[in-house]
């Protein structure tokens, strides 16, 4: 299915911002088009908004991208074992699940397209950085499904998933997301598919690489441990600046001007974010999180719904910081459709409506109760462990709290910066 494009232009800005402001991974969340709606789950959003060209957007981590699922007679359809006992909406995510093996291929082989994941000044991310966040995202959720075993192997002829970072151009996504694929579509891992050329097989016929069990990574602005603890306060602060009536974030007769001219638009041309608080120090998008929330579409397909509007043009002021924070009583998801800014700080975790939704779609699901030794940590040394993603967020402070994080709280914060794998990892 084809990428849908918003319709029209007053929408398109719409989303566009919204998605650059409102989403977990990413920048722009380069969304594509989303599978069918769905009846078990209302709650899902059934379109999303599409790559944009923001101006001020390199740090918003980009979400996934969907594609339609597809039909169940696809006869490339993969090795699994029989999956009758499972619901059929993940029975082939279920099993694959049960002995995840992933490869990650970011060489700088030439004759390769995969490429060297980079954080915001093009230095190259260490190896062992690249491969914690990967391990971490997947930890995550393996930490309240007790049926998720998973390792990271040295080769793809050993793997059943494969996760790829290149400069992907027409795949739908922005430079700091990914693209996935959804629980239906697991399929047969092909490395074959995009390795020299994206989109392309060997003999350069057109495939995707998302329907051969490949999870795509932009290779360029990415952090992991330069993550481990941005947090939300800094956020909030973002958001302040930004729409600040002093700033001249508005525009009107093509100049940018303060906001106190209530005819004056806001307009995010008119936001120099290199000028934003924080900018210098950031080095990029948290590869652990956004890796977590790509790998939660094959999980559970759609991104989770969230029904506030964190910018509305018709309303004054037309952001609510409070809500583009994600700072309401709903709670957060993981799988929030791509907001650039939550890729800008730590908020690795699993979540109430992560928990609420894995168990619906029918996962047998731990939490509160984690598999793994959840580390916390923060500046300084100070840590908790524990197994109990409630008790972990009471130390992240900022999931359970639908306001912003006082100073002298974010000075308590603790960061999700481990989860002990023992009891997780399958094989010798
Ligand atoms: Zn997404």
């Amino acid at each position: 299915m084809p990428i849908r494009r918003p319709p029209g232009t007053i929408l398109r800005i719409l989303l566009l911002v919204s998605a650059w402001i409102s989403c977990p991974t990413g920048r722009f969340p380069a969304y594509a088009a989303e599978p069918a709606p769905r009846t078990a789950e209302p709650a899902l959003r059934t379109a999303e908004p599409a790559p944009p060209a923001i101006p001020f957007a390199p740090f918003s981590p980009s979400a996934s991208v969907e594609v339609a699922q597809s039909d169940s007679s696809d006869p490339s359809e993969p090795s699994f074992p029989s999956t009758a006992a499972f619901p059929p909406a993940i029975s082939k995510a279920r099993v694959a699940i049960s002995d995840l093996r992933v490869y990650l291929e970011y060489d700088e082989d030439t004759s390769t397209f995969a490429s060297w994941p980079v954080d915001k000044f093009g230095r190259k991310l260490p190896a062992d950085q690249i491969a914690r966040a990967v391990r971490m995202g997947l930890a995550l959720w393996a930490s309240v499904l007790p049926d998720m075993r998973f390792r990271l192997v040295n080769r793809a002829s050993e793997a059943n998933l494969l996760v790829r970072f290149g400069d992907y151009k027409s795949s739908g996504f922005g430079d700091a997301g990914g693209r996935a694929f959804l629980p239906t579509q697991w399929s047969t891992l092909d490395p074959e598919c995009g390795r020299k050329r994206e989109n392309r097989g060997p003999d350069g016929s057109p495939c995707e690489e998302w329907e051969h069990n490949i999870i795509l990574m932009k290779n360029g602005r990415w952090a992991v441990k330069g993550a481990d603890y941005r947090g939300n306060l800094e956020v909030y602060r973002y958001f302040a600046w930004i729409f600040d009536p002093a700033h001249p974030h508005y525009s009107k007769a093509g100049r940018c001007r303060d906001g106190r001219d209530s005819s004056a638009a806001w307009s995010d041309a008119c936001v120099d974010f290199r000028r934003a608080p924080g900018y210098d120090s950031l080095q990029g998008v948290d590869l652990a999180s956004v890796f977590q929330h790509e790998f939660g579409h094959a999980l559970l397909g759609d991104h989770t719904y969230n029904d506030y509007e964190c910018i509305d043009y018709h309303r004054r002021p037309i952001v609510s910081k409070d809500k583009c924070t994600r700072m309401y009583e709903g709670g957060f998801s993981s799988l929030f459709p791509g907001d650039g800014v939550d890729g800008w700080w730590n908020r690795r975790g699993i979540f109430e409506a992560d928990a609420i939704r894995l168990k619906r779609m029918g996962y047998r699901v731990s939490y509160p109760v984690s598999r793994a030794t959840i580390v916390l940590t923060r500046p300084g040394g100070a840590f908790i462990k524990t197994s109990d993603w409630r008790e972990a967020q009471r130390a992240m402070i900022w999931p359970l709290q639908a306001k912003p994080l006082t100073p002298a709280q974010a000075k308590r914060e603790l960061f999700v910066t481990e989860l002990r794998l023992d009891s997780l990892v399958a094989g010798p």
